[in-house]
Parts: structure tokens; sequence; C-alpha cells
């Protein structure tokens, strides 16, 4: 009886998604593109107090990764790498309260709240207790809040950036605290796991206040139907081959939480960490180019709102990267771990006041007291 009845609970599950549609992503002529002419004349504008805020995430993405993009990828815009172009380039320091080298929650959590916590956990601080993360922050200054990134969800940097827990490993509760909050533009990787984890209660709030969307390709037509409700959506795990969905998908994003009291978005390119533990030097690329695209995407955006302030930074670095010569006949070679390590990570950013990160090495936190001062306005 009991297993009839479970079936017939899958089954109402799946009917009750069947709406979302199937996975897939924006099609191949659907691109970003931009010149050189461009990111110069974007860069280089007049910038208004930021009332939107992006904040793009390479999760292990290292100073040396962005430099063998730049010598080793045919698949950045013909003038190399948007990062490159940015003026304002600086460096952060990535420990965490309890190691020289931090995991992604310690330095989510560092990014999202300004404060330094012990690895593994998520929004709270050293003692357990709950601190408020960037959503919450925004939120509470009126703002429209943004949480995308390319692996699943409850991964620990968007985690950090919105819920708290103990523990990085607690997905279900995770899971069910991203659903209750509501974020005005939720994003990641699909996965069964969000939707067989539900409790009662955000499962009922997912199917009646949230527009859930499987196809980033389709956003736009699923969003139109409402403005205000809070949107699910979909988009391709990181993958060994540079994609436009991450920037695309970034696009709609921008759009739709556009507002008179602006935004906070957190955006989050996770294959230089994944590719990082596996030694997989292209795979890093492939993520470094995903990653830049969605910052041509960005600064396109900025074009039309330069009310917009744009951080790129990284949670840590993976793998032990070495500088690249130019020569490397195996790029796999450049790795030194397959770990994390305390290295510093790049900081690039646009808009008013973003000369304050040029030239020189903030903390992780400093990142975050920065970012809290542009919501407070
Ligand atoms: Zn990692």
């Amino acid at each position: 009886m009991k297993k009839i009845l479970a079936l017939i609970l899958t089954v109402i599950i799946l009917f009750s998604f069947s709406a979302c549609g199937e996975n897939s992503g924006w099609t191949e002529d659907n691109q970003i593109t931009i010149t050189k002419s461009d990111v110069r004349k974007i860069i280089n504008g007049k910038f208004k107090t930021p009332k939107n805020i992006i904040l793009i995430i390479g999760d292990g993405m290292g100073v040396n990764d962005i430099e063998a993009t730049e010598i080793y990828s045919e698949e950045k815009f013909d003038f190399g790498l948007v990062l490159s172009q940015i003026k304002n380039q600086g460096f952060a320091t990535t420990k965490s309260f309890d190691s020289d080298v931090t995991d992604s929650a310690a330095s989510a959590t560092a990014l999202s709240t300004g404060v330094k916590t012990r690895n593994g956990y998520i929004g709270v601080d050293i003692y357990g207790e709950n601190l408020t993360t960037m959503a919450e922050y925004s939120r509470e200054h009126g703002k429209k809040v943004g949480i995308i990134t390319n692996e699943e969800i409850y991964g620990a940097t968007p985690s950090a950036f919105t819920v708290h827990n103990l523990s990085r490993n607690k997905s279900k509760e995770i899971i069910n605290d991203f659903i209750h909050f509501k974020p005005d533009v939720l994003m990641g990787n699909y996965n069964d796991y969000i939707f067989n984890n539900l409790e009662t209660e955000e499962k009922d709030i997912l199917e009646n206040e949230y527009i859930c969307e499987l196809k980033s390709s389709e956003f736009e037509k699923s969003a139109a139907a409402d403005a205000n409700k809070p949107f699910i959506g979909f988009i391709e795990k990181y993958a060994p081959l540079p994609s436009y969905d991450l920037a695309k998908s970034s696009k709609f994003a921008f759009e739709r939480l556009k507002n008179d009291n602006g935004f906070f978005v957190m955006i989050e390119s996770a294959g230089t960490d994944k590719f990082g533990h596996n030694n997989d030097m292209n795979g890093k690329i492939a993520s470094v180019i995903t990653l830049d695209r969605t910052v041509a995407a960005a600064l396109l955006f900025m074009k039309e709102n330069p009310d917009t302030l744009l951080i790129v930074t990284s949670d840590h670095e993976t793998g032990g990267v070495m500088k690249p010569t130019g020569e490397e006949e195996d790029l796999d070679t450049l790795f030194t771990a397959t770990s994390h390590t305390g290295a510093d990570v790049k900081v690039f950013a646009v808009g008013k006041g973003s000369e304050y990160f040029n030239n020189k090495t903030v903390d992780n936190t400093d990142i975050a007291k920065f970012i809290k001062k542009a919501i407070k306005g």
C-alpha cells in the first residue's frame, strides 16, 4: 500500500512540474556580441550612483586561469577577454576564519556578509549565529534579488548569498529555505533533488507563487505571464565547452530585475572550481570564457543603465595553476594541486566608485562592505 501511495505521489509531483517543459538552452545563434570599442566606450562612460549591483563570481577562478585563457583560447572575443579590458583591477585575499585555505562556503559568506567564518558555514558567523546575507540586506533596502549559478542552486556559493546553515551539506534544508525566501530571480542547473526534497509548505509556495521554467530559451515567454512573481529558471550546467547560456540567462535576469529601486544579482560560473579539482585545464578555460561572456552581457546592460555597478571576482583559487609561458604542450601540467589554494584572486570593477579596487589588494570581506555601501545608497 505504501509503495502504491509513493508511486502516486511521484506521478503527481512529476505531473505538477511538467508545465516547466523540457530542459534546453539558448540556441547557438542567440549569442552576446560586443566589440573592443563597445567595451572601451562602456568602461570609460559616465556612471551614476549605482542603483543596480551585479556581482559575478568565478568559483575557483585563479589569476593564472585568466592568463591561460587569454593565451590559449580561440573562443574568446576577437580582441581577447572582456575582463582584461577592465580598467579597475586589483586583488583580494581569501582566507577563512579557521584556515588559510578557504572553501566556497566560508568565502561566499565573507563576500555576502562582510564577516569571516569557518569553512563549511553558510551565512552564519563562527558561533553559528545568522548573519544578514546580501540577498536579505538587498531586500531590506527595497531592492530586487537575483541569485544565479550554473551548478545546483543549493551549492555553497548561491546558498551563502541567500540563506543560513551550519553546514553546506544540508542541501534539503537549504533548498527549502531558498524556495521560502523567494528570490525575484533564481536560476541554477536542473536537479530532481530540488523538487523531491521540498516540504509541503515550500512545495505549495513553488507551485502557487513562482513562475517555473526549465527551458532557458523560453524564459522570456514564461516570465511575461506576471512581472512580479518570483521566477525560477533552469540553465545549462557548467561544461568543458564554453557556453552562452549563463550570459543570455543573466541578460534576461537583468531586465526582469530592473525596477525603480534597483537590484542586486549574484552570478556564479562554477566550472573553474570543478575542473580545477579534476586538473582539467581545458575545462577551466571554457569556464573562464563562459564567465567572460556574462561580463559582456553585464557591460551591455550598463551601457543603457549607467546607474549600475559591476564587480567580478573569485572566492578562491583551485588547482594551484602556475603562470603559463605560452609554450606548454600539455596544459594540464600547469596544475600543482587538486585542492583549493590560499592564493589571492583578482577583482575587476566597473561603475561609479569602482576605482577603489584599482591596483590594490583588499580582503574579500571588503568587497561585501563596498557592495553593502552601494546598496544602502
Ligand atoms: Zn572546490
